[in-house]
Formats: structure tokens, sequence, C-alpha cells
């Protein structure tokens, strides 16, 4: 009985950081391109189609990247340009409806269904949307999917990449998600894949045909149920215009001010541990680090970084506000206030964080994080503290 059949658009900009860069240095296109950080410390951000063509993929690091593809051409992030082409895709997306709910930089859900008394169809608006994000960006070009629900819409427009437009039509979606591999379940990584594969399940058809049971045992009762509603499409989330947090961010003013640089680490270090906690918390990851200074007389000083790897806890929030803290003179100056906080965000996926797990760099902080947590929520918060710097 569905009355009024809803219209949930995905829209993904296809290799936004990578075709960014290609935009604006022509020599690069055709090339395999990564956009990342230290050769050997930093991670994918993104990389061109050509890249990938060679295995190389977004958080995988430098050196496993480089392995794969010793050819590909590795340009440093430009978070400035790549936050500004973002404005200009949401601001296209929002002048068709207030409901977008932003993923990150360049990805966010639309729900259309109210729209389409105004605008026609929702393939209609997905085609406008595309050819409006063309135009006002120079020529970046945007995935979009079409179907009644989040998890479908999302599996559609992957499905298109690049410059795809995929619909799902209501009352379909079984049919449409039946050939497709199981690890397209949102929340199925290569772990339960690999588990699934093990039982004879391969693709999402053999999911929805699996007796309930069989599925219980093999992933407890919660999970059975997460995946077979997921199977069919079954997927009422609705679209959360609201939910995507600009930055977190942590600041205090002292009780009497500081001079100079050095009696600055131990507060900033603080406001690391608590940016870090709510990263993990909301599950998100930063790639940009802001550090605040109010001096004696009022005046403020920021000083913006874009990270070159993954911000996710509190040791390497930390190495880069110390090194935002050496870019601010405070040689025998007064401060009144230091604050951090944490941009770009970007939500930590399943499969993501899979994927970060293969990565021994990112394994052991966050392995301590996990540690910090757990002892957190059991003895409260400022229980432990990592020796300052
Ligand atoms: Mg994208």
């Amino acid at each position: 009985m569905r009355c009024m059949e809803r219209s949930i658009l995905h829209l993904d900009m296809d290799a936004f950081y990578a075709s960014v860069e290609v935009r604006d240095n022509p020599a690069l296109r055709g090339l395999a391109v990564i956009v990342g950080g230290h050769p050997t410390r930093g991670v994918v951000l993104t990389c061109t189609y050509e890249a990938r063509k060679f295995g190389v993929r977004s958080a995988m690091s430098m050196v496993e990247a480089r392995k794969r593809a010793p050819h590909a051409l590795v340009v440093p992030p430009r978070g400035e340009a790549y936050a500004e082409a973002s404005r200009i895709v949401f601001e296209t997306m929002r002048s068709v409806t207030p409901l977008v709910e932003g993923l990150s930089l360049d990805e966010a859900f639309l729900d259309v269904t109210a729209s389409r008394a105004i605008f026609g169809e929702a393939k209609a608006i997905a085609l406008h949307l595309k050819k409006r994000i063309r135009e006002a960006t120079s020529g970046l070009t945007a995935s979009v999917g079409i179907a009644p629900s989040k998890f479908v819409a999302k599996v559609a427009s992957e499905l298109g990449k690049p410059d795809g437009l995929t619909v799902c039509p209501p009352g379909l979606e079984a049919a449409f998600l039946a050939p497709l591999g199981i690890e397209r379940i949102w929340g199925v990584g290569p772990k339960t894949a690999e588990l699934l594969r093990d039982a004879g399940l391969h693709t999402i058809g053999d999911i929805q045909r699996a007796p309930r049971p069989a599925l219980v045992d093999l992933m407890g009762a919660n999970g059975a149920e997460h995946i077979a509603r997921l199977a069919v499409g079954d997927d009422p989330r609705e679209v959360e215009p609201g939910r995507e947090a600009k930055s977190v961010g942590s600041e205090s003013t002292f009780d009497a001010d500081r001079v100079g640089a050095e009696p600055l680490r131990e507060p900033i270090l603080r406001h690391c541990e608590e940016v870090a906690r709510r990263l993990r918390a909301d599950g998100l990851r930063a790639n940009a680090l802001v550090l605040k200074v109010k001096r004696g007389d009022h005046s403020l000083i920021t000083r913006r970084s874009v990270a070159t790897v993954p911000l996710i806890e509190a040791g390497s929030l930390y190495a880069l506000a110390l090194e935002l803290l050496e870019r601010i003179p405070l040689e025998g100056v007064r401060t009144r206030l230091v604050g951090v906080s944490a941009t770009a965000l970007e939500p930590i996926e399943p499969v993501q964080r899979e994927l970060f797990s293969n990565d021994e760099r990112l394994e052991r902080p966050r392995a301590i994080a996990a540690v910090l947590d757990a002892i957190e929520s059991r003895f409260g918060r400022n229980t432990i503290r990592r020796a300052g710097g």
C-alpha cells in the first residue's frame, strides 16, 4: 500500500578531487592522477579512473598505490578548490529541494518527492542537476541514482559511474538488486562477504532466496534482519537535511593569560582529545584542522591546514595542530583563548573502516582510540590522558 512513492536521489561527484585537478590543469587529462599526501605516510584521497584501472583506491596507503601504479602522477590536495566546487554542487542541489543530506564534500541524498509537482519527474530533476552542475563547475560530472529508498539510490549511482544516471522504478527494487554482489549491501564488508560466500551466497538474489534460519545462523538475528530487508530494498530511512556537521570543535578560555607558545601545548592536546572522542562517537573523519588563538588584546588568529592523512584520532590532530601553532608568532605574546576544530568531515563507512584496517599505520592509532573509548565509557572521561608533547 504505497500511496506516495518516495523519489530519493543519491548524487555523487565522479573522482571529485582528481576531477577538479584535471579541470584546472588540462595537461593531466587522460592520465593516472592520484590526489594524495606524503609519499610514505599519506593516503590516497581520490584518483582518476585511469589510476583505478591499476587497482588504486581512495583511502589506500600511498606506498601501496605507488606500487600498483608507479607511473601515476601524485598531486597534493588543494582544499580550497574542492570546498569551492562543493559549495556550487550543494547550492545547485538545494535549488531543487531543501531536503539535501550531505554525506561528504561531493556526495548527498536528496528527497525530491515533493519537488516533482514543480519540476517534473525525478529523472528530469536528475538530468537538470547533472547539466547545471557541469555548467556551474566548468565541466565536473556527477553520477545520480534514483530509487524509492536511500540504499537502492546509492547502489544505483555507483552502478552508473562515471557521469551516470541509473533509475530503479518503485516496486522493482528486489529485481534490480538481485544480480548484484552481496558486498553492495550497506554494512557488508570483506569479512562478512567472505562468510556469506562460504555459505554459497554470492548475489543479493541469493540472500533474497536464503531461508531466514540459515541467515540467522550466519549473522545472528539482528544481522539477518538487516541484510534480508536491505536485500529487497526495504530501507525506510528518511533524508535528514540538518544531519551533516560542519565541524567539530573544542576550545577554552584561560583563567589568566598565558605567555608564549609553550604553555598552549597542553590545552591544545586536551582539545584534540575531545575532538577525536566526538569524531569517533559520530563515526566521522576530518580532512582539515583549524587552530584558533585569541590574544590578550582580543585579536583573533586562525590557521587552517588540509590534512594529508584522514584525521581520526588525537595523535594526528595534535601533530597537525602543533604545525599550525609554529606558524603563529607568539614569542612574548599573551593569549587568552585557544581552540581546535576539525572540518571537512566525512562519515567513516563500514567498508572504509575495513579498508583502513588493512593499513598498518592507521590501524595502530585506531586500536589506541578504541581502547581509550572503552576505558572512558567504563570510568568516565578524562580518566587517562596521553603524555603531553
Ligand atoms: Mg564521489
